[in-house]
């Protein structure tokens, strides 16, 4: 039996995909592909021709020394090394069988992680919204809450995560700096609370001090969490020992591709009795809310092998070092106002005078983005590439204004 070579190692194909990668691509519409399932295939090469300047030319390079706006990263090539093997592998961690060493790979990731948050275990998620929805599950089952209590500006996840687990959402007040007001919240029994630790619209950490107040406390440090990597930054994020459950995006300041990130927790194993699953063809139990699941951990544990946590302290550490130069140019212009001297990393800001909505169009799509704080429109930057061009970027944002 011949093998169909379609599934084989195609050294020539896949040179040709890598060129793609690093060639000058030109651009192209998906309007440039076929408008109908094609009936014959057009072959693989032809494919890769033809989606190269639609896939590759058309996308928004997280990459480029202008992006600065999201809390996206451009993802370091060993990330690209590991997603191709995985993809050729296509393990599922589901199932032992088919994930001998996958599983293990994201135990010891798992391992070496879930210390550095003061947490004993956990296991890896498509993204932190999954992330905060199985921790809030397991708040509800092991601690018995019936509402959960977060900040106004806490990531639209928690709120939706309340809704499909049927508790009830409540958001407190937060002061000048966007921070939870965590003294006048009141009664925290049967309450999750939840600590944003770096707000998606400011960058704000709340108290983490307040962490073990209630019957459970999640501390969505889905954004900052990797500063506790840093021993320069590790202390903006002081208080989450007392957390019962934290989650972080691998797929943000851990530079990963997505869909990555992680669920930790305090007590692994009460988390795990109460968000297990088993069925008869499993042989272990299925812990979270996915069932087939990918190698999400192969990537990020070539990353933190090729890295360290020395060197991915150092671009975490570039990142903070490109958002207080942004932060003090514009503090020090008489024409902007700044929110707040950046803690995280996300750096708003807005013109004193004049149009904010059209410096943001002017900066968008990769510069700045917009946020809005109590229904006022501010600009905002995230320092999510470490290869930003701060004086290209600096030039832009003020001469854009003063024009
Ligand atoms: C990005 C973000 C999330 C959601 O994470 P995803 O990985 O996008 O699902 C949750 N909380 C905060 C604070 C975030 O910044």
């Amino acid at each position: 039996m011949t093998l169909d070579p379609s599934f084989a190692v195609d050294a020539d194909g896949l040179a040709r995909a890598l060129h793609a990668l690093s060639a000058d691509t030109a651009r192209d519409t998906p309007d440039a592909l076929p408008a109908e399932l094609p009936e014959k295939g057009l072959g693989e090469t032809t494919v890769i021709d033809r989606l190269a300047p639609v896939v590759l030319g058309g996308a928004a390079r997280l990459d480029d020394a202008s992006a600065f706006a999201h809390m996206d990263p451009p993802t370091p090539w060993i990330t690209w090394a590991a997603w191709l093997w995985n993809a050729r592998l296509n393990q599922n961690l589901l199932h032992p069988a088919i994930s001998p060493v996958a599983r293990d790979i994201e135990a010891r990731v798992v391992d070496w992680l879930a210390p550095v948050f003061a947490m004993d275990g956990g296991h890896m998620t498509p993204g932190s919204s999954i992330a905060n929805l199985t921790a809030l599950w397991a708040a509800r089952d092991i601690a018995g809450v019936r509402r959960v209590v977060a900040s106004p500006s806490a990531h639209l996840s928690i709120a939706k995560s309340a809704h499909i687990l049927g508790l009830a959402f409540e958001a407190g007040t937060v002061d000048a700096q966007d921070r939870l007001q965590v003294d006048r919240l009141g009664d925290l029994s049967a309450t999750c609370l939840v600590l944003t630790a770096g707000t998606t619209g400011t960058g704000a950490v709340d108290p983490l001090a307040a962490a073990g107040a209630a019957a459970w406390t999640h501390v969505d440090a889905a954004w900052a969490g990797p500063l506790r990597l840093s021993t320069r930054h590790r202390e903006v994020l002081a208080g989450l020992e007392a957390a019962d459950s934290v989650c972080v995006s691998a797929h943000k300041w851990f530079f990963q591709p997505k869909e990555s990130a992680l669920v930790l927790f305090r007590d692994t194993a009460a988390a795990n009795r109460a968000i297990s699953f088993g069925g008869a063809y499993l042989a272990v139990p299925n812990v979270g809310i996915q069932g087939s699941h990918g190698a999400m951990a192969v990537p990020l544990l070539a990353t933190l092998l090729a890295w360290g946590r020395q060197g991915l302290a150092a671009r975490v550490e570039t990142c903070m070092a490109n958002a207080a130069d942004l932060a003090e140019a514009l503090r020090a212009h008489p024409g902007f106002d700044l929110f707040a001297p950046p803690e995280t990393g996300v750096v708003v800001f807005r013109p004193k005078s004049g149009d904010v909505d059209a410096l943001a169009r002017r900066l968008a799509p990769l510069t700045a983005s917009t946020t809005a704080i109590d229904g006022t429109p501010w600009l905002r930057c995230v320092a999510a590439n470490p290869n930003a061009d701060m004086a290209a970027i600096k030039a832009r944002i003020f001469e854009e204004t003063t024009r």
